[in-house]
Protein backbone atom coordinates (compact mmCIF):
# COMPACT_ATOMS: atom_id res chain seq x y z
CA UNK A 1 0.00 0.00 0.00
CA UNK A 2 2.85 2.61 1.03
CA UNK A 3 4.23 1.41 -2.28
CA UNK A 4 0.90 2.37 -4.12
CA UNK A 5 0.89 5.63 -2.36
CA UNK A 6 4.58 5.99 -3.24
CA UNK A 7 3.71 5.76 -6.93
CA UNK A 8 0.99 7.70 -6.76
CA UNK A 9 2.33 10.61 -5.23
CA UNK A 10 5.32 10.37 -7.90
CA UNK A 11 2.87 10.99 -10.20
CA UNK A 12 0.97 13.65 -8.83
CA UNK A 13 4.40 15.33 -8.75
CA UNK A 14 5.00 14.47 -12.08
CA UNK A 15 1.85 15.98 -13.32
CA UNK A 16 2.88 19.36 -11.52
CA UNK A 17 6.26 19.78 -12.85
CA UNK A 18 4.96 19.56 -16.21
CA UNK A 19 2.30 22.37 -15.46
CA UNK A 20 5.37 24.24 -14.62
CA UNK A 21 6.94 23.60 -17.46
CA UNK A 22 3.94 23.83 -19.88
CA UNK A 23 4.07 27.25 -18.60
CA UNK A 24 7.99 28.25 -18.73
CA UNK A 25 7.18 26.91 -22.56
CA UNK A 26 4.66 29.08 -23.06
CA UNK A 27 6.56 32.08 -21.44
CA UNK A 28 9.44 31.32 -23.51
CA UNK A 29 7.34 31.12 -26.67
CA UNK A 30 5.61 34.17 -25.82
CA UNK A 31 8.92 35.81 -24.95
CA UNK A 32 10.26 35.75 -28.93
CA UNK A 33 7.35 38.38 -29.68
CA UNK A 34 7.84 40.58 -26.66
CA UNK A 35 9.81 43.23 -28.32
CA UNK A 36 8.31 43.25 -31.38
CA UNK A 37 5.17 43.06 -29.72
CA UNK A 38 5.90 46.32 -27.63
CA UNK A 39 5.31 44.24 -24.24
CA UNK A 40 8.11 45.51 -22.62
CA UNK A 41 8.81 48.52 -20.88
CA UNK A 42 11.49 50.12 -18.09
CA UNK A 43 10.85 51.26 -14.68
CA UNK A 44 13.29 53.44 -12.88
CA UNK A 45 14.25 53.57 -9.68
CA UNK A 46 15.88 56.98 -8.28
CA UNK A 47 19.16 56.88 -6.50
CA UNK A 48 19.46 59.73 -3.51
CA UNK A 49 23.35 61.41 -3.14
CA UNK A 50 23.23 61.56 0.36
CA UNK A 51 26.37 64.20 0.51
CA UNK A 52 24.21 66.51 -2.28
CA UNK A 53 20.99 65.55 -1.26
CA UNK A 54 19.95 65.15 -5.16
CA UNK A 55 18.55 62.53 -7.20
CA UNK A 56 21.55 61.96 -9.52
CA UNK A 57 21.02 58.46 -11.10
CA UNK A 58 18.48 56.13 -12.31
CA UNK A 59 18.66 52.41 -12.29
CA UNK A 60 16.35 50.98 -15.02
CA UNK A 61 14.42 48.06 -14.43
CA UNK A 62 12.35 46.15 -17.28
CA UNK A 63 8.96 44.49 -17.17
CA UNK A 64 7.26 42.56 -19.88
CA UNK A 65 3.23 42.98 -19.61
CA UNK A 66 2.01 39.81 -20.58
CA UNK A 67 -0.83 39.62 -22.95
CA UNK A 68 -2.85 37.45 -20.14
CA UNK A 69 -0.39 36.74 -17.52
CA UNK A 70 -0.15 40.26 -16.80
CA UNK A 71 3.57 42.26 -15.56
CA UNK A 72 6.20 39.40 -15.21
CA UNK A 73 9.10 40.66 -13.38
CA UNK A 74 12.43 40.37 -14.55
CA UNK A 75 13.60 37.45 -11.97
CA UNK A 76 11.11 35.58 -13.71
CA UNK A 77 12.08 35.95 -17.41
CA UNK A 78 15.51 36.69 -17.49
CA UNK A 79 16.61 33.29 -16.57
CA UNK A 80 14.45 32.50 -19.19
CA UNK A 81 16.02 34.88 -21.83
CA UNK A 82 19.34 33.92 -21.02
CA UNK A 83 18.69 30.40 -21.10
CA UNK A 84 17.14 30.88 -24.74
CA UNK A 85 19.58 33.63 -25.80
CA UNK A 86 17.03 36.37 -26.13
CA UNK A 87 18.46 38.27 -23.81
CA UNK A 88 21.03 39.35 -26.36
CA UNK A 89 18.36 41.54 -28.16
CA UNK A 90 16.03 42.33 -24.90
CA UNK A 91 19.56 43.21 -23.74
CA UNK A 92 20.15 45.69 -26.67
CA UNK A 93 16.67 46.96 -26.26
CA UNK A 94 16.88 47.61 -22.75
CA UNK A 95 20.27 49.53 -23.10
CA UNK A 96 18.89 51.63 -25.85
CA UNK A 97 15.75 52.61 -24.77
CA UNK A 98 17.17 53.54 -21.10
CA UNK A 99 20.02 55.78 -23.30
CA UNK A 100 17.08 57.64 -25.39
CA UNK A 101 15.44 58.23 -21.95
CA UNK A 102 18.45 59.35 -20.07
CA UNK A 103 19.28 61.89 -22.79
CA UNK A 104 15.56 63.63 -22.65
CA UNK A 105 16.09 63.88 -18.52
CA UNK A 106 19.79 65.10 -19.24
CA UNK A 107 18.46 67.49 -21.28
CA UNK A 108 15.81 68.84 -19.32
CA UNK A 109 18.02 70.07 -16.78
CA UNK A 110 17.03 67.82 -14.14
CA UNK A 111 20.44 67.22 -12.97
CA UNK A 112 20.60 63.62 -13.58
CA UNK A 113 24.32 61.97 -13.86
CA UNK A 114 23.94 58.78 -14.58
CA UNK A 115 21.77 56.16 -15.95
CA UNK A 116 22.05 52.47 -14.46
CA UNK A 117 21.67 49.73 -16.76
CA UNK A 118 21.67 45.82 -15.70
CA UNK A 119 23.95 43.49 -17.62
CA UNK A 120 23.31 40.13 -17.65
CA UNK A 121 26.10 37.18 -18.19
CA UNK A 122 25.45 36.26 -21.54
CA UNK A 123 24.62 39.89 -23.11
CA UNK A 124 28.29 40.90 -21.36
CA UNK A 125 30.02 37.77 -23.44
CA UNK A 126 28.46 38.18 -26.72
CA UNK A 127 31.11 38.53 -29.28
CA UNK A 128 30.42 42.33 -30.09
CA UNK A 129 29.27 43.99 -26.96
CA UNK A 130 31.90 46.70 -26.43
CA UNK A 131 31.00 47.82 -30.45
CA UNK A 132 26.90 47.16 -29.61
CA UNK A 133 27.42 49.71 -26.59
CA UNK A 134 29.91 52.42 -28.68
CA UNK A 135 26.97 51.95 -31.58
CA UNK A 136 24.22 52.66 -29.19
CA UNK A 137 26.04 55.93 -27.39
CA UNK A 138 26.59 57.53 -30.88
CA UNK A 139 23.13 56.52 -32.33
CA UNK A 140 21.31 58.03 -28.99
CA UNK A 141 24.35 61.19 -28.80
CA UNK A 142 24.52 60.40 -25.69
CA UNK A 143 27.93 60.75 -23.63
CA UNK A 144 29.60 58.03 -22.49
CA UNK A 145 29.96 58.81 -18.85
CA UNK A 146 26.46 59.20 -18.64
CA UNK A 147 26.00 55.34 -18.32
CA UNK A 148 27.01 53.30 -15.73
CA UNK A 149 26.33 49.28 -16.39
CA UNK A 150 25.43 47.00 -13.39
CA UNK A 151 27.45 43.48 -13.70
CA UNK A 152 27.58 41.37 -10.84
CA UNK A 153 30.45 38.59 -9.61
CA UNK A 154 29.38 35.91 -12.10
CA UNK A 155 30.76 37.87 -14.67
CA UNK A 156 33.93 38.25 -12.61
CA UNK A 157 34.42 35.11 -12.29
CA UNK A 158 35.29 33.42 -15.53
CA UNK A 159 37.41 33.99 -18.31
CA UNK A 160 39.11 37.06 -16.74
CA UNK A 161 41.22 38.50 -19.25
CA UNK A 162 38.42 38.92 -21.65
CA UNK A 163 36.44 40.52 -19.00
CA UNK A 164 38.62 42.97 -18.04
CA UNK A 165 39.43 43.75 -21.80
CA UNK A 166 35.67 44.55 -22.15
CA UNK A 167 35.75 47.05 -18.86
CA UNK A 168 38.93 48.58 -19.45
CA UNK A 169 37.96 49.21 -23.26
CA UNK A 170 34.72 50.97 -22.00
CA UNK A 171 35.66 52.21 -18.93
CA UNK A 172 38.63 54.33 -21.32
CA UNK A 173 35.17 55.70 -22.88
CA UNK A 174 34.24 57.19 -20.28
CA UNK A 175 31.85 53.91 -19.22
CA UNK A 176 31.10 53.29 -15.30
CA UNK A 177 31.02 49.94 -14.10
CA UNK A 178 29.24 49.29 -10.61
CA UNK A 179 29.37 45.93 -8.81
CA UNK A 180 26.16 44.71 -7.74
CA UNK A 181 24.70 42.49 -5.19
CA UNK A 182 28.20 42.61 -3.59
CA UNK A 183 28.14 40.48 -0.64
CA UNK A 184 25.93 37.73 -1.71
CA UNK A 185 28.22 35.98 -3.61
CA UNK A 186 32.44 35.15 -3.24
CA UNK A 187 32.85 39.04 -3.18
CA UNK A 188 36.63 38.12 -3.60
CA UNK A 189 38.61 41.87 -2.34
CA UNK A 190 40.90 41.54 -5.32
CA UNK A 191 37.63 42.21 -7.96
CA UNK A 192 38.04 44.94 -6.58
CA UNK A 193 41.70 45.83 -7.48
CA UNK A 194 41.61 44.12 -10.55
CA UNK A 195 38.53 45.94 -12.12
CA UNK A 196 38.06 49.57 -12.47
CA UNK A 197 34.74 49.71 -10.67
CA UNK A 198 33.20 53.33 -10.03
CA UNK A 199 30.42 51.70 -7.62
CA UNK A 200 29.97 49.23 -5.09
CA UNK A 201 25.91 48.29 -4.85
CA UNK A 202 25.55 46.43 -1.23
CA UNK A 203 23.09 43.76 -1.84
CA UNK A 204 19.62 44.75 0.03
CA UNK A 205 19.88 41.45 1.78
CA UNK A 206 22.36 43.32 4.12
CA UNK A 207 20.65 46.38 4.42
CA UNK A 208 17.29 44.53 5.20
CA UNK A 209 18.04 43.50 9.06
CA UNK A 210 20.81 46.64 9.41
CA UNK A 211 18.80 48.03 12.32
CA UNK A 212 19.17 44.63 14.83
CA UNK A 213 21.91 42.51 13.08
CA UNK A 214 25.32 43.74 14.18
CA UNK A 215 27.00 41.25 11.66
CA UNK A 216 25.61 43.09 8.77
CA UNK A 217 26.40 46.37 10.20
CA UNK A 218 29.81 45.60 10.42
CA UNK A 219 30.10 44.44 6.96
CA UNK A 220 28.26 47.50 5.53
CA UNK A 221 30.09 49.30 7.42
CA UNK A 222 33.21 47.67 6.22
CA UNK A 223 31.93 47.62 2.33
CA UNK A 224 31.81 51.51 3.00
CA UNK A 225 34.99 52.26 4.31
CA UNK A 226 36.76 49.49 1.35
CA UNK A 227 34.87 52.11 -1.57
CA UNK A 228 36.22 54.96 0.04
CA UNK A 229 39.82 53.76 -0.03
CA UNK A 230 39.30 52.30 -3.56
CA UNK A 231 37.60 55.90 -4.54
CA UNK A 232 34.35 53.82 -5.42
CA UNK A 233 31.04 55.15 -4.62
CA UNK A 234 28.85 53.05 -2.59
CA UNK A 235 25.18 52.67 -3.02
CA UNK A 236 23.28 50.41 -0.79
CA UNK A 237 20.08 48.33 -2.12
CA UNK A 238 16.73 48.27 -0.69
CA UNK A 239 16.65 51.07 1.88
CA UNK A 240 13.16 50.79 3.53
CA UNK A 241 13.41 52.27 6.70
CA UNK A 242 14.17 56.15 7.98
CA UNK A 243 15.99 54.34 10.32
CA UNK A 244 18.01 51.95 7.80
CA UNK A 245 18.55 55.72 6.15
CA UNK A 246 19.85 56.94 9.37
CA UNK A 247 22.60 54.54 10.13
CA UNK A 248 23.86 54.53 6.46
CA UNK A 249 24.00 58.43 7.01
CA UNK A 250 26.63 57.49 10.32
CA UNK A 251 28.22 54.73 7.84
CA UNK A 252 28.78 57.79 5.55
CA UNK A 253 27.19 55.79 2.77
CA UNK A 254 26.81 58.02 -0.55
CA UNK A 255 24.03 56.62 -1.94
CA UNK A 256 20.83 55.27 -1.16
CA UNK A 257 18.08 53.77 -3.06
CA UNK A 258 14.57 51.78 -2.17
CA UNK A 259 11.17 52.13 -1.18
CA UNK A 260 12.19 54.60 1.52
CA UNK A 261 12.94 57.00 -1.74
CA UNK A 262 10.56 55.26 -4.30
CA UNK A 263 9.91 51.37 -5.35
CA UNK A 264 11.12 51.82 -9.56
CA UNK A 265 8.17 53.69 -11.32
CA UNK A 266 7.59 54.48 -15.20
CA UNK A 267 9.48 57.28 -17.00
CA UNK A 268 6.70 59.44 -16.78
CA UNK A 269 6.23 59.24 -12.82
CA UNK A 270 10.14 59.66 -12.70
CA UNK A 271 10.18 63.04 -14.42
CA UNK A 272 7.35 64.33 -11.58
CA UNK A 273 9.40 63.14 -8.32
CA UNK A 274 13.03 64.37 -9.30
CA UNK A 275 11.22 67.87 -10.58
CA UNK A 276 9.50 67.80 -7.10
CA UNK A 277 12.35 66.29 -5.12
CA UNK A 278 14.06 69.36 -6.44
CA UNK A 279 11.27 71.68 -5.30
CA UNK A 280 10.81 70.43 -1.98
CA UNK A 281 14.40 70.72 -1.12
CA UNK A 282 14.43 74.67 -2.55
CA UNK A 283 11.49 74.99 -0.13
CA UNK A 284 13.25 73.52 2.52
CA UNK A 285 16.33 75.67 1.81
CA UNK A 286 14.25 78.94 1.66
CA UNK A 287 12.83 78.16 5.03
P1 LIG B 1 18.83 44.27 -9.07
O1 LIG B 1 19.58 44.84 -10.23
O2 LIG B 1 19.60 44.00 -7.82
O3 LIG B 1 17.62 45.26 -8.82
C1 LIG B 1 17.08 45.58 -7.57
C2 LIG B 1 15.75 44.91 -7.33
O4 LIG B 1 15.32 45.22 -6.01
C3 LIG B 1 14.62 45.38 -8.25
O5 LIG B 1 13.75 44.27 -8.48
C4 LIG B 1 13.91 46.41 -7.39
O6 LIG B 1 12.55 46.59 -7.74
C5 LIG B 1 14.02 45.79 -6.02
N1 LIG B 1 13.94 46.78 -4.95
C6 LIG B 1 14.39 48.04 -4.97
N2 LIG B 1 14.16 48.67 -3.80
C7 LIG B 1 13.56 47.77 -2.99
C8 LIG B 1 13.08 47.82 -1.64
O7 LIG B 1 13.18 48.82 -0.93
N3 LIG B 1 12.51 46.69 -1.15
C9 LIG B 1 12.40 45.56 -1.90
N4 LIG B 1 11.82 44.49 -1.33
N5 LIG B 1 12.83 45.47 -3.17
C10 LIG B 1 13.42 46.57 -3.72
P2 LIG B 1 13.30 43.90 -9.94
O8 LIG B 1 13.00 45.14 -10.71
O9 LIG B 1 12.23 42.87 -9.83
O10 LIG B 1 14.61 43.26 -10.58
C11 LIG B 1 15.13 42.06 -10.09
C12 LIG B 1 16.42 41.71 -10.76
O11 LIG B 1 16.21 41.43 -12.16
C13 LIG B 1 17.45 42.84 -10.77
O12 LIG B 1 18.12 42.88 -9.53
C14 LIG B 1 18.33 42.44 -11.92
O13 LIG B 1 19.27 41.47 -11.53
C15 LIG B 1 17.34 41.81 -12.89
N6 LIG B 1 16.98 42.79 -13.93
C16 LIG B 1 16.05 43.77 -13.88
N7 LIG B 1 16.03 44.47 -15.03
C17 LIG B 1 17.00 43.94 -15.84
C18 LIG B 1 17.48 44.23 -17.16
O14 LIG B 1 17.04 45.14 -17.84
N8 LIG B 1 18.48 43.43 -17.63
C19 LIG B 1 19.02 42.40 -16.90
N9 LIG B 1 19.99 41.69 -17.43
N10 LIG B 1 18.59 42.11 -15.66
C20 LIG B 1 17.60 42.87 -15.12
MG1 LIG C 1 20.92 46.28 -10.49
MG1 LIG D 1 21.18 44.51 -6.82
MG1 LIG E 1 29.35 60.69 2.19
Amino acid sequence: RAKQMGKNNSQYYTTQLSEEQMLLFELETSLYDAIAHNQLYLNYQPQLNLDTNKIESAEALVRWKHPTLGVISPGKFIPLAEETGLIISIGEWVLKTACIQAKKWIESGYGLKTIAVNISVKQFRQENFVEIVKNILESVNLEPKYLELEVTESILMQDRGKTALIINELSELGVKFSLDDFGTGYSSLSYLKKFPFHTIKIDQSFIRDLTVNQQDRALIDAVITLGKGYNMQVVAEGVETEAQLRLLEKFNCDIIQGRWLSMPISDVEFTQFIINFALDNHAQKLG
